[in-house]
């Protein structure tokens, strides 16, 4: 999906020299991605040039004082990423949803302060993700109690991208049995427990934060989520899982237009290409699928929560079927820790893990259809 090929989904000019100054960046982050991988290390240089870049600014929406690009440009902008370096594309669409959803929910009491932040470059992370609570991220079970400023967290929170660097947090927590949203800057009740030595997406560093009493201050309190603030997570996770997929097909093109056997390129076998057909056509139609959805929340229709949830169904499967025929066209040579295809199979499956999963996203989905 590069950006002229958008169909019928239009971009403003803004939108248009944003992604052509991100598809420059990402060139440059392609080149690294093996490595980062290979370490597991916080791609800070490549989040650094994306703020030097000014996307914070042309990200944030407009009612909270940014340039407010569209969902479209959105997640064309995290798919671009995601295909050059995943690990940046998930850090930088958790910075994004934890950064504007706190300038969204607490404008109203706290004014620009969070606004303010993402604009000088401050770093977030969702810390959502509860040890007991599966999937459902938004539905918190921990409690918070009260005290003097606020209530206090005494629990965990798991797989927080980024959270190394994180300078604010998203948290939330039950109180009076209701979830909330506060803004947590980390202090030494938040402690970092590094289990995060994953198959893939290594370099998200996504780690376990446990709360000793953390207090969260009511001044950091904020309002319940509306339809009409930024989606930004349901609307990138797909574009991660597509970006991935866009890697995975040119690593396996190149392979099979490379290998040679019986003194024919790979590329020249009919089952190989029958197998890139079938792939290449199911991860089309995701694509103008996930158009259609990122679409729908343009326009803000109530079916936008649906589409996201089929185009991120639809993208995590098909990120997986590309990646592993290519583990397939690759053989062992592919198999090999230097060639891209074993890296891209192990950075596709983890698109299905993050919430909803695609198991979530297929009860979700199943039970709408049957009227459940
Ligand atoms: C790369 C990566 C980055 C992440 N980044 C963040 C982040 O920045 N912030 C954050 O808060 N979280 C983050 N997460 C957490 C993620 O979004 C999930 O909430 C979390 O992974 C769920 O826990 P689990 O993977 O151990 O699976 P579990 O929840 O233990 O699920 C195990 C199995 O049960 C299924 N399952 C779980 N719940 C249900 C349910 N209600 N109904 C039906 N089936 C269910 C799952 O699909 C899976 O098959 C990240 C995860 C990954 C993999």
């Amino acid at each position: 999906m590069t950006t002229d090929t958008l169909g019928p989904y239009r971009l403003t000019d803004a939108e248009q020299s944003l992604l052509t100054t991100v598809t420059e960046l990402a060139t440059g982050f392609a080149e690294t991605a093996a490595d980062l991988d290979e370490r597991a290390e916080i791609p800070i240089e490549n989040l650094r040039a994306l703020t030097a870049a000014g996307v914070e600014r042309a990200v944030l929406p407009k009612d909270v004082g940014g340039e407010g690009v569209g969902y479209q440009a959105f997640g064309e902008l995290i798919r671009v990423l995601a295909q050059a370096e995943p690990s940046t594309a998930t850090i930088f669409l958790m910075h994004a949803g934890a950064g504007i959803a706190l300038a969204q929910l607490t404008a109203p009491t706290l004014g620009s302060y969070y606004a303010d932040e993402f604009l000088r470059g401050a770093r977030f992370a969702n810390a959502l993700s509860e040890p007991a609570s599966g999937n459902t991220f938004l539905q918190p079970q921990q409690v918070a109690l009260p005290t003097a400023g606020g209530h206090t967290l005494d629990g965990a929170k798991r797989f927080v991208s980024g959270s190394e660097i994180a300078e604010h947090l998203l948290v939330n927590a039950l109180v009076d049995d209701v979830p909330t949203f506060f803004g947590v800057e980390p202090d030494e009740t938040v402690e970092t427990i590094p289990i995060w030595d994953t198959l893939g997406l290594r370099a998200t560093r996504s780690q376990l934060l446990t709360f000793h009493r953390t207090l969260l201050r009511e001044d950091r309190r904020g309002r319940g989520l509306l339809p009409t603030d930024f989606a930004a997570i349901p609307a990138g996770l797909p574009s991660i899982s597509l970006g991935i997929a866009d890697a995975a097909l040119g690593a396996l093109v190149g392979h099979a237009r490379s290998r040679v056997i019986q003194g024919r390129p790979l590329a020249h076998q009919q089952w190989v290409q029958f197998e890139v057909a079938a792939v290449e056509s199911r991860l089309e139609a995701a694509k103008a699928y996930t158009r259609l959805a990122l679409w729908h929340a343009d326009s803000g229709l109530p079916q936008t929560f649906g589409s996201l949830s089929r185009a991120k169904l639809l993208a995590n499967r098909v990120a997986v079927e590309v990646a592993q025929l290519g583990v397939r066209i690759g053989g062992a040579s592919g198999y090999l820790k230097t060639s891209p295809i074993q890296r891209h199979l192990r950075d596709a499956e983890a698109g299905q893990l993050m919430a909803y999963s695609t198991e979530v996203l297929s009860g979700q989905v199943g039970q709408e259809i049957l009227g459940i």
